[in-house]
């Protein structure tokens, strides 16, 4: 076996991602023009945008955006705003999206976007013009049949909502001509359900390894890294499943309770204090303890590259479910496997997300409305015949379920390839 040449303190997510990419096509023995046409991104967009603020103030703002493959329909992906996003970290979850997409099995490619920026500095004014700002910024690359956005870290529903408002308002039209983007607020198009989809997709994936591995929900303690978005519906939705979340982190702190932490209020308490620190319902934990709870299920839902090789070996779940993009490193990878850890792979484990945007897509393309119940019953089945390819694909090819998902995705995306032909 290969192995992985970047220490862990520098692997990268488009480190990660190539990594992955180049390992699968080793496995599935592919000549190298299919390889080139499967690593490098269709296109890689770096602008500044200069938004003007009500107080005076001028903005100079790095925006990327990257549609990484095309092949299977237009890339999808959200749009991250942190300070340190950059246009390498854009390509990696670009890529990524293209493989999640083709596992999922939802006719779209790959794409990101990237706004550099720290949100929490930005009262809610600013961050709309910041996202109209944005949004004119890379009208040409946003589209129904280009590059469709949708929330990532930074950003959210309302978000989406500004950028669906600045392009059907820019048309002087009340809506827009089909969807441009998802994750929008539900009264403007958006879809029931949405904003749980990623979580719910977790929990569901964790639920269908339980099966598998004769283990029963209710006797698992869960640790949660992160707990916005897919972290705290992740948490909740593993604790209506009998599950006890002992320990669940964010930016600034951690906190731990034994019998396991009353989620909702954990919930509720977060929406009002922004964060997990202090909670009266569990003790303070420092924040990176977390990862290397005592714990069977850990949860990694904030951002990548997070269990390296310097603490990989400090992990005690015996699952990892990995509710964010690339949060382990490959050697760290490697090192999981070889303890036997059961690691279900991003592009299976957050893909719920995408494909209720694929159900967004369709419902606003056709004017239809879709019910919550029928968003949820979708939803949970496509994660458990996607599981169960991947985990079958797994057990008779003796390689790991990231292995199997990405031999999975990648074949999809070289069928897409030969099936459109060679020629331009
Ligand atoms: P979010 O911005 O809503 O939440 C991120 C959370 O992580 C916050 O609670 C933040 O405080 C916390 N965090 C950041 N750095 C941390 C650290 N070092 N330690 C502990 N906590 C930390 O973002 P989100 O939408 O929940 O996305 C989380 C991850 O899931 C990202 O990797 C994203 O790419 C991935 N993802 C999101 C979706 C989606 O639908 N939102 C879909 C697929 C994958």
């Amino acid at each position: 076996m290969s192995t992985h040449n970047g220490s862990s303190s520098t692997s990268t997510i488009l480190q990660t991602a190539l990594w992955n990419a180049k390992q699968a096509a080793q496995r599935l023995g592919l000549n190298e023009n299919v390889v080139h046409q499967l690593t490098e991104p269709t296109e890689r967009i770096q602008t500044r945008v200069h938004p003007l603020l009500p107080d005076g103030r001028m903005l100079h703002v790095q925006v990327f955006v990257v549609r990484h493959n095309d092949v299977l329909g237009p890339a999808k992906g959200g749009i991250r705003m942190t300070p340190s996003v950059s246009l390498d970290e854009v390509t990696g979850l670009a890529m990524e999206m293209t493989w999640k997409t083709s596992l999922i099995g939802v006719p779209f490619g790959g794409g990101k976007a990237g706004i550099c920026c720290d949100p929490t500095q930005l009262n809610p004014i600013e961050k709309e013009i910041l996202m109209r700002s944005f949004t004119r910024g890379v009208r040409r690359h946003i589209g129904p049949e280009i590059y469709v956005p949708a929330p990532d870290m930074g950003t959210n529903e309302g978000d989406m909502g500004h950028i669906r408002d600045c392009i059907s308002y820019s048309a002087g039209m009340s809506i827009t001509m089909g969807c441009y983007v998802t994750g929008k607020p539900v009264v403007l198009g958006g879809i029931v359900g949405r904003r749980e989809a990623t979580g719910n997709g977790v929990a569901a994936t964790v639920a269908a390894a339980c099966e598998r591995l004769n283990r029963r929900i209710s006797d698992l303690r869960v640790a949660v890294q992160g707990f916005g978005n897919v972290g705290s519906v992740a948490a909740m939705a593993m604790a209506e499943r009998g599950a006890r979340v002992v320990a669940v982190s964010d930016v600034a702190g951690g906190t731990y309770c034994k019998d396991g932490l009353d989620v909702a209020r954990l919930v509720e308490y977060v929406r009002q204090t922004g964060g997990v620190a202090g909670f009266a319902g569990g003790q303070d934990v420092p924040r990176d303890n977390v990862l290397e709870t005592d714990c069977d299920v850990l949860i990694p839902a904030a951002a990548g590259s997070v269990v390296t090789e310097q603490n990989a070996g400090r992990i005690r779940a015996a699952i990892i479910a990995e509710g964010a993009n690339a949060p382990l490193t490959p050697p760290a990878d490697e090192i999981l496997n070889q303890r036997g850890v059961f690691i279900i792979p991003d592009i299976l484990c957050n893909a719920g997300g995408v494909f209720v945007s694929y159900l967004e897509y369709t419902q606003e393309t056709q004017r239809d409305q879709m019910t919550r119940d029928e968003v949820q019953r979708r939803l949970f089945d496509r994660m458990q015949t996607t599981f169960a390819d991947v985990y079958d694909r797994a057990q008779r090819q003796h390689e790991t379920m990231r292995h199997a998902a990405m031999d999975i995705a990648v074949s999809r995306v070289v069928d897409g390839i030969m099936a459109r032909g060679l020629l331009p």
